[in-house]
């Protein structure tokens, strides 16, 4: 499996939340920002846009590290989705953007 090559099959090479990250590119972090809260409805900010890739180590965005079951199942580890969320609730429903996400 490419590394680049999220577990869910998402291509993080192409993500912009990644390019943004790479190239410590604010002004693409904030336009990676803005839509992904406009899809989702909830305020994501640009200081969450920080993300290497979700099978690369470093900073992944707090959707991708932390709540996404996908990934947790991938990692072995048991979902709670309570405590993951707790304390930001309003990415529950974060997923709905990675329809903008490039896939193989
Ligand atoms: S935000 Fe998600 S899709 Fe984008 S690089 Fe990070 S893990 Fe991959």
């Amino acid at each position: 499996m490419k590394n680049y090559i999220a577990y869910c099959g998402l291509d993080c090479e192409s993500c912009e939340a990644r390019i943004a990250t790479i190239h410590n590119n604010d002004a693409l972090r904030e336009k990676v920002a803005r839509l992904w809260s406009e899809l989702n409805g909830v305020e994501i900010t640009p200081e969450m846009i920080n993300c290497v890739g979700c099978r690369i180590d470093g900073v992944k965005t707090p959707y991708c590290e932390s709540l996404c079951p996908i990934r947790q199942c991938a990692l072995g580890k048991a979902w709670r989705p309570a405590e993951a969320a707790a304390g930001w609730s309003a990415v529950k429903s974060w997923p709905r953007s990675l329809g903008t996400m490039p896939r193989l």
